[in-house]
């Protein structure tokens, strides 16, 4: 008798292990997920105060997950001339945004962010979909 509580007592602790790892990626929402870099004004602008995005170093082949606190975060990350840092090799980065034609559709300010050589260094990406 005591060996059958014992393994109904593994059981239970076992399910409840598993219900609980499985809620944790639930809530986090971005595990086993595929997510797109953000490469427009536009589609950085779309994230709202709460929303997660990882933030992409190629210069140190890092990737930071962050949160928005503020909109003026996002705001930020596709202004023109702006600077995005890296929090793994502390270096800041610039903010290209370059709009397209005025009065064209779809009007896309495409945004690329970029070292001191100018090349494309750094990439946001929303972690939401
Ligand atoms: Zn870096």
């Amino acid at each position: 008798m005591k060996t059958l509580a014992n393994i109904i007592a593994v059981t239970m602790a076992l399910g409840l292990a598993t219900s609980v790892s499985a809620q944790r990626a639930e809530q986090s929402g971005i595990a086993n997920k595929t997510f797109q870099k953000a490469d427009s004004a536009e589609s950085i602008k779309a994230m709202k105060k709460g929303d997660r995005y990882a933030v992409v170093c190629r210069e140190c082949d890092s990737v930071t997950v962050k949160e928005v606190d503020d909109e003026k975060d996002v705001e930020a990350m596709c202004h023109d001339g702006g600077s995005m840092h890296c929090p793994s090799c502390k270096k800041k980065y610039t903010v290209k945004a370059v709009g397209n034609r005025a009065g064209a559709t779809p009007a896309i300010t495409k945004v690329t962010i970029v070292n001191a050589e100018g090349k494309e260094c750094m990439f946001v990406v929303p972690l939401k979909g």
